[in-house]
């Protein structure tokens, strides 16, 4: 099976979640079947020669200044020509807040299928397809789908799901460089990701702390509150999907079944009832404290510490008591 991969960059790095891909990828295939795709406005030399030394056994780069490392239909206009010209059996790309906006247009482009979000991959002993497991009907059954007629089966795979890489101690892959295509240039006005938008995605799924606001927080002016605790303790700032619905947040702040899942040292859950859909994407905290009026509420079942309160009254003496201490 020939697997590739989109490998996401930033500020000349290569992400984490690439190599979760990375992993996946070793899951399913021998090492000179995997080959990553990165398209960027640039990236640093010693982080292609990691990535190429970890088991990707082939590294196709388009560094192109004049893109935005998040411009759509730049970076879906090389993974299209790569996959006629490479002809991969599986095409993998993080669920990050870019992979998310990226994937289903790639997909569209290419008219093949997408299952989005997975949390495994496994290859088909008896045909070799890709099965694609994902949670479906509210996280209540994980559904397995495969993509028979179509190439590349495309998937898209739920940061912080992919099983610890074996050691490589193999062949370095090469790094063979790609061309910007022509019709990417073409492609009208640029549709990108937001920068705001992959900061805060991004920020939240590597912070050590987070504050997370529900709809307990009543309206969007009040997450201003829920901020300056944020930036009083170093914290990301996440959300509920209640909040996201109503436009308070973005969606790259949504944590739970339908957003990110995150694992922070620190996890402080404001106004937040604890639904099952949330849960899923924050359970594994190290440590978590809520603030909730209801004695009663879910949230309560999985956090170390609980105050019951008005989280009106209880963020400001948070914040107080993490101000900076004077003698
Ligand atoms: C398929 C599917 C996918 C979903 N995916 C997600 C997902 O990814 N993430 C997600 O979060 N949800 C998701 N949901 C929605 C989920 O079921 C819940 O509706 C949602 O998590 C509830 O958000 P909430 O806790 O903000 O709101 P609520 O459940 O309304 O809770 C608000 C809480 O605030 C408390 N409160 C009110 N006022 C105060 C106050 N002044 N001080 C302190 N506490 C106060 C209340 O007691 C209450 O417990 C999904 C649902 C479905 C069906």
């Amino acid at each position: 099976m020939k697997v590739a991969f989109f490998a996401e960059t930033t500020g000349g790095k290569i992400t984490r979640g690439a190599y979760e891909l990375l992993a996946w990828s070793r899951r399913l295939a021998a090492p000179e079947e995997i080959a990553a795709v990165i398209v960027t406005p640039s990236v640093d030399e010693a982080e292609l020669r990691r990535l190429a030394s970890s088991g990707a056994r082939r590294v196709f780069l388009c560094e192109a200044p004049s893109i935005d490392r998040a411009d759509i239909p730049a970076c879906a206009a090389v993974l299209r020509s790569f996959c006629e010209a490479y002809r991969p059996d599986v095409l993998l790309g993080a669920a990050s807040v870019f992979g998310r906006a990226l994937f289903p247009y790639a997909a569209m482009q290419m008219k093949t299928g997408l299952t989005a979000d997975c949390t495994m991959l496994e290859a088909e002993p008896e045909t070799g397809l890709l099965l694609q497991t994902r949670p479906a009907i509210g996280g209540n059954v994980m559904a397995v789908i495969k993509t028979p007629g179509y190439k590349p089966q495309m998937a898209t795979v739920r940061p912080r799901s992919a099983p610890s890489p074996a050691p490589y101690s193999g062949e370095p892959g090469t790094i063979t460089r790609l061309p910007l295509p022509e019709a990417s240039r073409a492609s009208g006005a640029p549709r990108t990701v937001s920068s705001a938008r992959l900061a805060l995605g991004e920020e939240l799924a590597d912070a050590r702390r987070i504050v997370a606001v529900g709809k307990g927080i009543k309206r969007e002016g009040n997450i201003d509150l829920a901020r300056r605790l944020a930036d009083r303790i170093g914290a990301a700032l996440g959300a509920t999907r209640e909040v996201v619905d109503r436009g308070w947040l973005p969606y790259s702040a949504q944590i739970g079944l339908s957003g990110k899942t995150v694992v922070p040292q620190l996890y402080i859950a404001l106004g937040i009832s604890g639904a099952v859909q949330h849960l899923a994407g924050m359970r594994t905290a190290r440590k978590i404290v809520a603030v909730n009026t209801d004695p009663d509420a879910p949230i309560f079942q999985v956090a170390d510490l609980g105050i019951v309160g008005d989280l009106f009254e209880v963020v400001p003496r948070l914040i107080e008591e993490f101000a900076p201490q004077t003698k």
